[in-house]
Formats: C-alpha cells, sequence, structure tokens
C-alpha cells in the first residue's frame, strides 16, 4: 500500500461540492469563497499518546481530529467549509485506515466539510494534523476580546464529562451505561457550529471549551481585558457524572477538565431567548458567573469567594 494508493483508497472521495475547483490531487486546492465573507482557519494535531490514548479505536481518533476543529470554528461562529488531512503514520495499517476515514468523515459530513487536500508521511508516532476553514459573514466572527464588565457568562452543554469519562476509563474501572456516556462524549465530542451561530449576534465573546472551564473562561477574560467571577454551583454538571463520582470530585472535572469542546460566552442581553436557542439544539445554556473590570477570574460557591486557581483544586468551602 504505497502513499499515493493509501490516499486514493482511503482519502479521495467523491466531491460534490461546487466550491471547490481543484481538490485531492492536485497540487493545492482551489476553492471558492461567497462573496462579502471573511474566511476563518483553523488547525490542531493530535499526537498518539498526548492528546489521546494509544487505546483509542482508530474511527474516535478520525472523528475527534475533525470535531476540535469544528469546535474552534464554531467558537468564532463562522461555517466550517474546507479541511485539510496531514497524517503521519508508522505503517499503512489497512483495517486501521478505513476506521479512521469512517470517523472522519463522519464528523466532516456532519458539516458538509470537503477534504480538498492534505499530505501523507511515515514517522516513528502516529499524528493527526486538521485544519479546516470556514466562512462567516464579513465582520461577524466572535472573538474572544469582546467582554465588556456587566456581561453574564454563559456555557453550552455540562462540563467536565469527558475528562471524567477518560479518567475513570483509564482506572480500569468497570463499564456502565454511566461511564459510557462519559466515555462517548471524549470519544465523540458535539462541536456547537450551529449553536454558535444561533447565539452569534447575542454574543459578546467566545472561546470553545478544550482546555477546561476555568482555563479557557481566565483566556477569554484576559483576552477581553476584563475580570469575571464563576458561581460553581451553577456550574452545569451531567446525571451520568453527578452518579459516577462524589460531588466535589464532579466539580473538580467540571472546572478543570478538558476535552469537552462545549462553549463558553458571555453577553450583554437578558438570557431570556437562550433557553429556546439551546433546546433547537438539543442542549441547555446555562449563566455561571459574571463579567467586571479588573484582571482574573475568581469562583464563589453559593456567594461566598472560594479559593480555586488553575492548578487544581485547594479548598471548597468549610
Ligand atoms: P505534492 O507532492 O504535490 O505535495 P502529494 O503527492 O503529497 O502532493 O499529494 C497528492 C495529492 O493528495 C495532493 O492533492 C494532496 O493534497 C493529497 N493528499 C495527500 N495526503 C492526503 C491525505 N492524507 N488526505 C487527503 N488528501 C491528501
Ligand atoms: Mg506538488
Amino acid at each position: 500500500l504505497d502513499e499515493f494508493e493509501l490516499i486514493r483508497r482511503f482519502f479521495d472521495r467523491q466531491l460534490v461540492d461546487e466550491s471547490v475547483v481543484a481538490g485531492i490531487g492536485d497540487d493545492g486546492a482551489v476553492f471558492r469563497a461567497r462573496p462579502s465573507h471573511e474566511l476563518v482557519t483553523v488547525m490542531d494535531t493530535m499526537v498518539a499518546g498526548v492528546h489521546f490514548p494509544e487505546f483509542l479505536d482508530a474511527g474516535d481518533i478520525g472523528y475527534r481530529a475533525v470535531a476540535v476543529n469544528l469546535s474552534d470554528i464554531a467558537a468564532m461562529a463562522a461555517s466550517p467549509r474546507w479541511m485539510t488531512l496531514a497524517l503521519t503514520l508508522q505503517h499503512a495499517d489497512g483495517a486501521w485506515l478505513e476506521a479512521f476515514a469512517e470517523g472522519l468523515f463522519t464528523a466532516a459530513g456532519e458539516h458538509d466539510v470537503a477534504l480538498v487536500g492534505g499530505d501523507t508521511t511515515r514517522g516513528a508516532e502516529t499524528v493527526v494534523t486538521v485544519q479546516i476553514t470556514g466562512e462567516v459573514k464579513t465582520g461577524t466572527a466572535t472573538l474572544r476580546s469582546g467582554a465588556k464588565a456587566g456581561d453574564a457568562i454563559y456555557v453550552s452543554g455540562t462540563m467536565g464529562d469527558a475528562a471524567a469519562g477518560l479518567s475513570v476509563l483509564q482506572s480500569g474501572a468497570p463499564a456502565n451505561e454511566d461511564i459510557d456516556y462519559l466515555v462517548r462524549r471524549f470519544r465523540r465530542p458535539t462541536a456547537r457550529v450551529g449553536l454558535a451561530q444561533a447565539i452569534a449576534t447575542h454574543a459578546t465573546a467566545a472561546i470553545d471549551i478544550s482546555d477546561g472551564l476555568f482555563a479557557d473562561a481566565e483566556k477569554l477574560l484576559h483576552a477581553s481585558g476584563v475580570s469575571g467571577s464563576i458561581e460553581v454551583s451553577e456550574v452545569p454538571i451531567s446525571a451520568p457524572l453527578r452518579r459516577t463520582m462524589a460531588n466535589d470530585d464532579a466539580l473538580g472535572f467540571a472546572l478543570a477538565g478538558g476535552d469537552d469542546y462545549e462553549l463558553c460566552f458571555t453577553t450583554s442581553v437578558n438570557g431570556d431567548q437562550f433557553d429556546e436557542i439551546a433546546a433547537g439544539f438539543d442542549t441547555t445554556l446555562t449563566r455561571i458567573g459574571t463579567v467586571a473590570e479588573g484582571a482574573g477570574l475568581s469562583c464563589t460557591k453559593d456567594g461566598v469567594r472560594i479559593n480555586y486557581t488553575n492548578a487544581g483544586y485547594r479548598h471548597f468551602g468549610d
């Protein structure tokens, strides 16, 4: 199975996308953006053993590699359109590639993203890099830098599921329905592409949560030159996570666990319309805090300031 046969067999699928003038097979991909739109481009690299455990199914590796990029596109309120794939493999394993491609094209197909090119190399580790280019109406991308004092801080979905699931999986605990749910949140994250576009006109700033709620909210606030406070009792935690872990452990994952690929955004509007918007995307939008003047992110629990830092749990109440 040489490089060209590999590309032909697993990645060169017939495109029915009229925006693609030239795709896989030429030296470069040529594609056409809509008028009155800007391009948004994102890239994420995943290294086996660093960004995902070696035992993860090839289909999940392919799916995640696309989903984490879709999530960055979502955070910008853009529409994903075209992607490239750089693949470094130790050897060409047909069964692995078949499953990988299935996962990759499943995630891409959910948002009509066309694979327009890439690069394939042999190397000492499995490394998967996906780059996605999307479009956004001129001037409408949501940046990290727009939050203002007085805005509310919101998140989509529930926090901590993916990291908790992965941790339980790696501990070798026996599987059950709750653990399966949590692990699935790691294996097949849902990028909030449509939701992000639906809230974009109301959002002053947005970021997707890949490194953990606290860390990513802090980045947004820093980029906006403001401070913020999160009320930890408002942070949404799923029923499966509550059933799987003690309260403080669940909250620890909710604040610090990465890999959920939910959205965190700030807004100056009263949030009454958010429930309806969220329901349309089969998820929730929850107000968890407030933006203020100054710098830094602090936490309260039931209104009382608690000492939490990015490095992990210090202390909760007492
Ligand atoms: P070049 O030598 O001109 O860089 P390559 O021989 O590396 O081109 O690739 C041939 C074609 O296959 C190019 O269109 C490239 O974009 C595409 N390609 C290579 N690897 C991949 C991949 N993993 N997924 C999708 N397309 C790929
Ligand atoms: Mg070339």
